[in-house]
């Protein structure tokens, strides 16, 4: 199973950590922006998997849930429910390259 790292989130309400903040996109090395449920659901039929890497370590996210807030499956990243979860501390996704509204190159 291809295994891909997660370089960002975007986090429902920002980063703030107030209320009951998710993980609502992720962003992947290979530039790829990934819904969470998309995630989930890639995760629940084994397509593939998810981890984030901080300071050399490895923690692989994982479906967890249902919140006890919102009562929705989400993803944490704490590698044997041992670690804090890593996910949240990823930073944010760059901003979206707009697509499809590329301008032709100038002429000589
Ligand atoms: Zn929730």
């Amino acid at each position: 199973m291809a295994e891909h790292r997660v370089v960002g989130v975007e986090i429902e309400g920002g980063s703030e950590r107030v209320g009951d903040p998710h993980v609502t996109f992720l962003c992947l090395e290979d530039r790829r922006r990934l819904p969470t449920l998309r995630a989930i659901s890639n995760l629940r039929y084994g397509v593939e998997s998810y981890y984030t890497e901080n300071a050399g370590v490895r923690a692989h996210l994982r479906v967890v849930g249902p919140c006890s807030r919102c009562g929705e499956a989400y993803l944490r990243a704490d590698e044997g429910a041992t670690l804090p979860d890593s996910l949240l501390s990823v930073p944010p996704c760059p901003p979206l390259r707009r697509l499809g509204t590329k301008r032709p190159p100038p002429r000589p």
